[in-house]
């Protein structure tokens, strides 16, 4: 079922786990992750960048993929569908095309045009049922061509942002988007504890869960963290395992050029590290 992300994200934070977010870039990055999260009977969020949207084809696309395939494999866990980092004339393309959840990225903006921008996208998201992310403080590293560098929120600001009635709140706390550098400090677990305690119940959103060691990923899933974005490891396994098959030769060999055989083992792979993130986040068996 395409759903709203707040009541599977709610019952993430009472029940102190995390909903993956694992975005999509194709049939098979879609496929891998949706029978992962009814195999192990998980909540899912699937996201979609802007520039996935593109190389998709568009959000009409996208929406029709994802709702045909909830139907086709008889998908029954809820599956939010969930623009990520969108801008304000994105999130309204998405609105419009049907997804069930919109993330509006105005940390970019001063603040005032941030909350200006993000109260308009609260009614409109209010009115049709779906969820709503918003997002203070930059979040380090690449996403889309857009670097940033690992920068912390401001906890008042978080307040301001959270009080205009949006689903939940990506802060910055020292994450980044990508691979972590050798000398990168961790996440500031200070500034999460002092952003939950301005904003309450609101369920978090950690970005760039790529790479965050074990120990921290529990640590801020205990201080409120609700929801974890996940896209370069399925990025990097899908990868190499499709290197794997190259390099031994397997396309070679019989049939093993046919694109069913040749993306087999990547889509294998991403199942493989959407389960493994699912067990650490502890969403297994909450659908
Ligand atoms: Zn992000």
């Amino acid at each position: 079922m395409l759903v709203s992300a707040k009541e599977m994200l709610n019952k993430a934070r009472e029940g102190k786990y995390a909903v993956g977010q694992f975005n999509i870039n194709n049939l098979e990055w879609t496929k891998a992750i949706l029978l992962t999260a009814q195999e192990l009977q998980s909540p899912v969020i699937l996201g979609v960048s802007e520039g996935a949207g593109k190389y998709m084809c568009g959000y009409k696309t996208v929406v029709g993929m994802v709702k045909g395939m909830i139907e086709e494999l008889g998908i029954t866990v809820p599956v939010a569908l969930h623009l990520d980092h969108g801008t304000f004339e994105g999130a309204k393309a998405c609105i419009n095309a049907g997804f069930s959840s919109i993330m509006f990225d105005g940390s970019h903006y001063p603040i005032e045009e941030n909350i200006e921008k993000t109260t308009t996208l609260v009614h409109a998201c209010d009115v049709l049922g779906l969820s709503l992310e918003a997002e203070v403080g930059a979040i380090g590293g690449e996403e889309d061509g857009v670097i940033g560098s690992g920068e912390c929120a401001d906890p008042n600001e978080c307040k301001m942002i959270a009080d205009l009635g949006v689903t939940m709140l990506a802060a910055g706390i020292g994450n980044i988007h990508g691979k972590y550098p050798e000398n990168w400090p961790g996440l500031s677990f200070e500034t999460l504890a002092a952003v939950k305690e301005k904003v309450g119940d609101m369920p978090l959103v950690l970005h760039g869960g790529t790479g965050i060691p074990e120990d921290m990923i529990k640590k801020a899933i205990s201080l409120g963290v609700a929801k974890i974005n996940v896209n370069t490891e399925c990025q990097l396994s899908f990868q190499a395992a499709t290197r794997k098959y190259i390099e031994e030769g397997k396309d070679l060999q019989g049939k093993g050029f046919d694109p069913r055989k040749l993306l087999a083992p990547g889509f294998e792979a991403i199942k493989a590290t959407v389960k493994e993130k699912m067990e650490l986040f502890g969403s297994v068996g909450k659908a």
